[in-house]
């Protein structure tokens, strides 16, 4: 599933092609995405202009002259910028077409989405609601804290609600736990503030990391035949099931919670 550092590294690859050009066409191959993609999308899109492109959250916000297009990637899409007359092949559900370029949605699974909205950001159900940027200037370790003394659940769950930080996915949550030396299964309003605090240095430098590894995976959105796979990262805990954990040797632990696989190490979180 593409997270938040794939979705930004996911706009910056669109983006720069992109920006500026007038959209000249919509293809809808299939419409039946999570929600059904508006049927008038093109009449409505084409002759406007992509004056930018955004992120909140996982969703991309691709601003046009009159509104703004809001895509998602769901649990298997991909976007890609390629040359118009390259052929669509199974599960390109969607092509905006700005004159001899086109972007390109593949969703095999099909819970990615493609949205209209006019208006502020705010006024769509979507993205009204939505907690602070993790990597922006509205996080702060403060506030985690505030946000995780109202809560009862385990801190793992906490900081995957999207109402307490936005695009802490799965794997990130693993990731940045294990290097705040937390257990995942702590209950959220426990956290002392120096905790937190280990906490939101950690979630910030995991997802900037992938980040930066995500860098280099930039060339792949101009490639016709690339395949824009995820990243492949060297996790310390999440995936390593009984493997021996980076730090100390015990072997890594996977435990469910809330349904979802958690990775940790039973010697080095605490
Ligand atoms: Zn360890």
């Amino acid at each position: 599933m593409p997270e938040l550092p794939e979705v930004e590294v996911t706009r910056r690859g669109i983006a720069a092609p992109l920006t500026g050009r007038v959209a000249t066409a919509v293809t809808l191959r299939n419409a039946q995405l999570r929600w059904p993609v508006p049927a008038d999308l093109p009449a409505t899109l084409p002759g406007q202009t992509l004056r930018d492109i955004d992120r909140r959250a996982k969703y991309l916000l691709l601003r046009f002259d009159r509104g703004t297009l809001i895509l998602h990637l769901g649990m298997s899409g991909s976007l890609r910028v390629l040359d118009r007359d390259v052929p669509a092949a199974t599960h390109d559900h969607v092509d905006i077409v700005f004159g001899d370029r086109v972007l390109r949605l593949r969703d095999p699974r099909r819970f990615g989405a493609v949205l209209w909205h006019e208006g502020a950001d705010a006024t769509h159900p979507l993205l009204a609601g939505l907690g602070p940027e993790p990597l922006g200037e509205d996080f702060s370790a403060a506030g985690l804290h505030a946000a995780l003394t109202r809560r009862q659940c385990a801190i793992k769950l906490a900081i995957m609600d999207s109402a307490v930080v936005v695009g802490v996915g799965n794997i990130y949550a693993s990731e940045s736990l294990f290097r705040a030396r937390l257990r995942p299964g702590m209950a959220a309003q426990r956290l002392t503030r120096p905790q937190c605090a280990r906490l939101y240095d950690e979630i910030r430098a995991t997802l900037r990391d992938a980040l930066d590894a995500g860098g280099s995976t930039l060339r792949d959105f101009m490639h016709a035949d690339g395949e824009p796979g995820y990243f492949q990262q060297s996790y310390f805990v999440y995936g390593r099931d009984g493997q021996p954990c980076r730090v100390c040797g015990t072997a890594v632990r996977n435990r469910r919670m809330g349904g979802r696989s958690t990775f940790f190490c039973p010697t080095c979180q605490r």
